[in-house]
């Protein structure tokens, strides 16, 4: 091939741009982000070299070197990995092929903080080059072909590259960054070395540089801090060291790591700049033994709705790096957990087919998902700080006093933790729901994880627990309503006789909720109740003389209701007197069994297939509207005003909008 000049994808060109604006403030990551994607395609030439020895030409020592020349400005990092054909160079390189990276190009603002921040959440690979490179070469040859077959690609890393096929003996890449003048403090292998340290200690594969030479206290070779270099000193000694630790941090003893190497870890594979909430850190013996490092993230990914997304969990066999996104590793619902397994019984060349039946995997699964389900139930816990302890009136017991006396170091440790199941419940809460349907076995554990806003608590905090502890004397179900929004299920008619009656009841506006909870009939054995289903039963909550003054308006009501039901046979389902309103005239709701009018809408909306329902209009006898209806000439009218009217207070649409306005103007008129 020739020398041809292409043109980056449109989202490449973009995401460069702000790559080179706006992540100045955090220059350093560019190696990290280069090292990682040498220490990949070694992975990965070691992954097809189980079934292709022949891959590896007689070089099987697979490394990663990093080097300097402070006169040319360059800085390059060299790996013996899987390397790139012309055409992998183009594709990998020119576009971005994966769909959450252009979701993400495209929410980006133009606003360079607020840029910079989301792509610190995302990792920009490769292109982090530029941030100190003003021109990019790199040349590869991949394993197995043909030394003619090399490719040497060129950007200045605005709106195109260059490609050429090049003789290269040797297989793998080199990334050679040229060096903006304001980054030439790159070329130092002190600093090079100190990101190493803070970044890429656990690459299991040695990370080398070129030793230095000292000679009567004085370094003759080029990489000294000061940029010295002594009159017919030797460049370079041709001497290799490795400057990373090299272990792979997870099968490392606990004691020996440190918070911040946990947390650099988690931010070198889950290319966060945040520190995770929570991380678990386990071996695990017995008939399936595995190691296994899994973190909770801060934040949520753009693309966490998506169920196809893929997972965060690395798999390796002792060791050896086997895939990423290992889905087979957790349950769908915990797909925003990073982190790594490494198993020391599954095969090297293990497949995801294979993944899905191995009984192994199984049994990693469920100890993953106990796991995460544990770290989750410690940030609960410690969610809330302790509250300063007073001791109660009249208690003069000092045993009593001591034990409640909280330590100054437990009272820093709560203060560390406080918060941060909140944050993830905001970001995460919803996907755990799915839990629900999809998790059988740890329904209960997930019940009790679950949050929600109340009538009467605007924040997303009261558990079910919370709930059943503030329930009222007599009351026998948990209430919840579901809505498109809070302020549409706050406002609720369904919700009037709970208000009056000081009842809570859970707002459940997650779109995931309603079919969440088609798995969750009952927390702790209290059932659970929608307030938007079958005919409110307060049971023991409604006294006697409500009860005696609503079965008179049934009764007294009979006939207008038949002629109600009559005028809307085509709508409703059936018409009833209700208890349920205070200030409303009218509301739908549906059979106990019934899929809700607000779950059919959201199908529907998204293009599925729902039922057509119909559901009861139930009317407020107290109602003034309500009690004019009899013998009135536009009975007709007025009963269909009625039933769209407590459409659209429950969020919907009159199936036949105009005529409702039409309706609406003949009477106004
Ligand atoms: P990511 O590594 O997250 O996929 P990058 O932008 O860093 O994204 O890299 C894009 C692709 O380029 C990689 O997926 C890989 O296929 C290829 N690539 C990058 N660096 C190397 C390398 N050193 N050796 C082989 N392939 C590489």
């Amino acid at each position: 091939m020739t020398k041809q000049t292409l043109s980056f994808q449109a989202e490449v060109a973009q995401l460069l741009h702000l790559v080179t604006h706006s992540l100045y403030s955090n220059k350093e990551i560019f190696l990290r982000e280069l090292i990682s994607n040498a220490s990949d395609a070694c992975d990965k030439l070691r992954y097809e070299a189980i079934n292709d020895g022949g891959l590896y030409e007689a070089d099987s020592e697979l490394t990663v070197k990093v080097s300097f020349d402070k006169d040319a400005k360059t800085l390059t990092i060299t790996d013996n990995g899987i390397g790139m054909s012309a055409q992998e160079a183009i594709d990998h390189l020119g576009t971005i092929a994966k769909s959450g990276t252009k979701d993400f190009v495209s929410k980006l603002s133009g606003d360079q903080k607020a840029d910079s921040q989301l792509i610190g959440q995302f990792g920009v690979g490769f292109y982090s080059g530029f941030i100190v490179a003003d021109k990019i070469t790199v040349e590869s040859r991949r394993a197995g072909m043909k030394t003619t077959e090399g490719v040497r690609w060129i950007s200045g890393g605005a709106g195109d590259f260059e490609v050429e096929t090049i003789d290269r003996p040797a297989r793998g890449t080199s990334v050679i960054l040229h060096l903006r003048d304001d980054a030439l403090d790159y070329a130092s292998a002190w600093k090079l070395k100190g990101i190493i340290n803070k970044y890429s200690d656990h690459i299991s594969l040695p990370i080398l540089m070129e030793k230095e030479e000292w000679k009567d206290g004085e370094l003759i070779n080029a990489s000294d801090e000061n940029g010295g270099r002594q009159p017919g000193a030797m460049l370079k000694t041709g001497e290799w060291e490795a400057v990373n630790k090299g272990s792979a941090i997870w099968a490392r003893a606990k004691k020996d790591i440190t918070p911040e190497q946990y947390t650099e870890f988690y931010k070198q594979i889950s290319h966060d700049f945040e520190a995770p909430l929570a991380h678990t850190h386990n071996r695990v013996e017995g008939s399936t033994e595995y190691t296994q490092l899994l973190y909770i993230p801060g934040k949520a990914p753009m693309d966490l709705y998506n169920r196809e997304k893929s997972a965060g969990v690395k798999l390796y066999v002792k060791r050896v790096f086997i895939m990423d996104d290992a889905e087979a590793l957790l349950p769908t619902y915990l797909r925003f957990v990073k982190g790594v397994v490494d198993s020391s019984d599954l095969p090297l060349n293990v497949s995801r087919e294979l993944l899905q039946e191995s009984r192994d995997v199984k049994a990693i699964r469920e100890g993953c998902t106990k796991r995460v389900l544990g770290m989750l139930e410690d940030l609960a816990k410690n969610d809330k700080l302790p509250e300063t302890e007073k001791p109660a009136d009249g208690v003069t017991d000092s045993a009593a006093a001591v034990t409640d006396v909280v330590s100054e170091e437990d009272k820093a440790e709560a203060a560390a933790h406080a918060g941060k199941y909140s944050k993830f419940y905001s970001e995460f809460g919803a996907v755990l729901k799915e839990g629900l349907g999809e998790d059988y076995a740890n329904k209960d554990r997930l019940a009790k994880l679950l949050r929600f806003a109340s009538n009467t608590t605007d924040t997303v905090s009261v558990s079910f627990a919370d709930y059943k502890a503030r329930m009222k004397e007599g009351q026998e179900a948990i209430y919840y309503i579901t809505a498109d929004s809070a302020t549409a299920a706050k406002n609720s008619p369904q919700l009037e006789v709970f208000k009056k009656k000081g009842i809570e009841v859970l707002l459940m506006t997650d779109r995931v909720d309603e079919w969440a909870l088609n798995y969750l009939h009952d927390f702790d054995g209290t059932p659970l109740q929608s307030v938007a289903k079958g005919a409110v039963d307060l049971g023991k909550l409604q006294d006697e003389a409500e009860k005696k003054a609503a079965e008179e308006a049934a009764e007294s009501f009979k006939p207008l209701l038949a002629k109600l039901k009559e005028a809307l046979k085509d709508k409703a389902e059936d018409v009833r007197v209700t208890t349920r309103l205070v200030d409303s005239a009218a509301c739908l709701v549906v059979q106990d069994d019934g899929m809700s009018t607000q779950l059919a809408r959201m199908l529907k909306q998204a293009g599925q297939a729902a039922p057509d329902i119909k559901p009861v209009l139930e009317v407020n006898a107290e109602h003034p509207l309500v009690k004019k209806l009899d013998g009135s000439v536009h009975f007709n009218d007025l009963a269909h005003i009625l039933f769209d009217q407590a459409l659209l207070a429950e969020g919907g649409l009159p199936a036949d909008p105009a005529a409702y306005v039409k309706r609406v103007n003949a009477l106004l008129v």
